[in-house]
């Protein structure tokens, strides 16, 4: 399985390369700017540089790497301001991106506030053509986030993101993320083994496993269907070991990278403790192949 954790940059884009060795990371997820500011510093020749160097010298293949955007981006954003700062930003996310080799771009969908919801993911939708076709120089891929539907969200229910793929033209650049406590919060019970089966067969029959690019490993504070989004260390939490336990043994995740984003100290003894959970878990079959 491809197992990592989303990683801080602190100190240069390869660092977060060199902190995965502390956990044994074969994936991983970063911010490629602070996630609380619309403009990020741009990628010099020489972080870029260092970038590729700490990538070919880890076991980590940049098909196993995600960059999350900023929390500040909303598509759908019914304030024409916020609306106009996060197409130009989103754009700058694939293009750091892909400057990067790194091809997929993980993001929220967006918020509705007081767009009705169904004209809010026709407007997500457009933007991400706009940007698509922005980019056509790009190989990167807007992969949508599952979520908790805390607020106004969309994309709680696995409808809402077919929605938006539906609506979108380049198929080749669309996916999917599912976060476990996320959808968890969002009302899918995967605590039990035919809890997580019926909600995989859910979302294959909705969305579609082939476009599932990337998951969001996280127990989760608040109880089923709460559509609080608060993460907790994996078995820890209202989630549970089971759909963990699943997942480690479904091979048909073997290849779709898998990060973990629970609270940690700067030791990262929490990411060590949550990866060797889910390595205790992987079969020994799967891990000889
Ligand atoms: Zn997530
Ligand atoms: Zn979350």
């Amino acid at each position: 399985m491809k197992l990592g954790a989303h990683t801080s940059v602190a100190g240069g884009l390869h660092k977060a390369i060199e902190r995965s060795k502390t956990f044994g990371g074969t994936a991983l997820q970063i911010f490629s700017k602070n996630n609380n500011q619309w403009v990020g510093k741009p990628l010099t020749d020489e972080l870029v540089e260092q970038w590729f160097q700490a990538v070919s010298e880890s076991p980590i293949n940049l098909a196993d790497i995600a960059i999350h955007d900023s929390y500040l981006i909303n598509l759908c954003s019914p304030n024409q301001e916020t609306f106009n700062k996060s197409y130009d930003a989103f754009i700058d996310e694939h293009r750091r991106a892909e400057r990067l080799g790194i091809k997929l771009l993980n993001f929220h969908p967006g918020a509705a506030i007081d767009r009705d919801r169904g004209s809010a993911m026709a407007i997500i939708a457009e933007q991400i053509n706009r940007v698509h076709e922005e980019t056509d120089d790009c190989s990167t891929i807007s992969v949508l986030e599952t979520t908790a539907g805390q607020g106004s969200t969309i994309g709680y229910r696995f409808e809402e993101l077919a929605d938006i793929i539906e609506q979108v033209d380049e198929k080749k650049r669309i996916a999917v993320c599912i976060d476990t406590c996320h959808i968890f919060a969002a009302g899918y019970d995967i605590r039990t083994e035919s809890g997580y089966r019926e909600t995989i067969e859910e979302f294959d029959g909705v969305i579609g496993l082939n476009y599932l690019a990337l998951f969001h490993l996280n127990d989760s504070k608040r109880e089923l269907g709460s559509r609080v989004d608060r993460h907790e260390h994996l078995g820890k939490g209202m989630i549970g070991e089971t759909p963990f336990r699943m997942l480690m043994a479904d091979e048909r995740f073997a290849e779709i990278p898998m990060v973990i984003e629970t609270p940690k100290s700067a030791d990262l003894h929490e990411d060590v403790e949550n990866l060797d959970l889910l390595r205790s878990f992987i079969p020994a079959t799967v891990q000889a192949e």
